[in-house]
């Protein structure tokens, strides 16, 4: 097979959804002439009311970035000692625990979801255990019933990383509407975003409005403080970009879904290259194009298939790696131990995120799926 061209411009691995500047500034305007620029404005609320609506979420609140919001979550069900979670995840989903001062403790992955493995949750829950902090990865959903079960068993609380899963639902039913509550990043490498922002969807209106209070430094009022809050509010500007970014959200999610279709059409015979499989009754949301690779078959690591893309302009991203428990910081805990993770670490290895957005060209996706097969000995 003759050596394919290199791409003449870089293709990266997603591009922001981003509005046309003339529908963005009406809302500029007005909001110049209001004046009045955060602190839960006309746009904060408006988009409040509208993400509600297309999340089906009674109870929800924005923030300035799906970090802080995950912080919020752990100060608002009063967390301590230890949390489960995941290691197969992006870092800010362990850091919040610990600048919440609480104790991650990891728990392996099943293999055909990357999502905790429920099968190993309860031997890891101890006396000092408040909580579990799973994430839907890649938009997967997780064993949402089985993880209520074993919360109502053992009275601990359950917090969604939901930053991938905007959108999805599980038989009709919204992801955010599971466990206590669910955190969304907003972050302009997220299908909809806020340029950076969070919310957190809730259970019950009572969370919201703490959520609300500690969003803005715990005020109550003009002179009260209940309890010690941050400062996590979403801006007005970026509130604006947020309500003009929704009208094309479903848009993008379509075109993106064709785009990881024809990845998988023109993958799917390749071997050593493995795909997710989709459950009935899910609503995807295609926010990554993720593939494992299998050395052994494909004829070449996942890293080595990373390195050879870029000498033909094409960036991808090995999308968890390294797992969270390996970082410096976590490394030394017990549940770290990577042969208690074998199932996540094998995953570390072996996932490389495709470039994928909805405005992508079919050619180009062709191009890039005939680079891996000429890659593939
Ligand atoms: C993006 C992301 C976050 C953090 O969200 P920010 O809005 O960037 O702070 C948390 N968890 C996961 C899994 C993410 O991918």
């Amino acid at each position: 097979m003759k050596r394919p061209a290199p791409f003449e411009k870089p293709i990266l691995i997603t591009k922001p959804l981003l509005p046309e500047l003339e529908e963005l500034m009406p809302l500029m305007e007005k909001i110049w002439s209001s004046s009045q620029l955060t602190n839960n404005g006309a746009m904060a609320r408006q988009l409040e009311k509208e993400l509600g609506l297309y999340l089906k979420a009674d109870n929800l609140s924005l923030f300035s970035n799906g970090t802080i919001a995950l912080q919020i979550a752990c100060k608002l069900l009063r967390l301590s000692g230890e949390v489960i979670t995941t290691p197969f995840t992006f870092a800010a989903t362990t850091n919040s625990l610990a600048w919440c001062n609480l104790n991650p403790v990891f728990c392996d992955v099943e293999d055909d979801t990357l999502n905790l493995d429920v099968n190993h949750i309860e031997e890891l829950i101890t006396e000092k255990t408040t909580a579990i902090l799973p994430v839907h990865v890649f938009g997967n959903p997780c064993k949402v019933d089985r993880i209520q079960q074993i919360a109502e068993k053992y009275n601990l609380k359950v917090i969604y990383d939901a930053a991938h899963a905007f959108g999805v639902e599980i038989d009709g039913r919204a992801i955010g509407s599971f466990g206590d509550v669910s955190m969304f990043s907003l972050h302009a490498t997220k299908i909809y975003h806020t340029i950076e922002g969070g919310a957190l969807t809730f259970g019950n209106r009572y969370l919201k409005q703490r959520a609300d209070w500690i969003r803005n430094f715990g005020l109550i009022g003009e002179a009260c403080i209940m309890e010690p809050g941050t400062n996590g509010k979403l801006n007005e500007v970026q509130a604006a970009v947020g309500l003009q970014v929704l009208k094309l959200v479903d848009k993008e999610i379509e075109g993106r879904k064709l785009v990881v279709n024809r990845y998988k059409e023109k993958l799917k015979n390749i071997p050593g290259i493995r795909f997710f499989n989709e459950i009935d009754g899910v609503k995807y949301n295609y926010p990554y194009c993720v593939i494992r690779i299998s050395s052994g078959s494909f004829g070449m690591t996942r890293d080595e298939v990373h390195e050879e893309l870029k000498k033909y302009n094409v960036f991808t991203r090995r999308y968890f790696y390294p797992l969270c428990s390996n970082f410096q910081c976590y490394r030394n805990i017990p549940s770290a131990d990577v042969h208690r993770l074998p199932v996540a670490a094998a995953a570390a290895q072996e996932v490389l995120a495709l470039p994928l957005h909805g405005r992508l060209e079919m050619d180009d996706v062709d191009r890039i799926c005939e680079l891996l097969i000429y890659l593939f000995k």
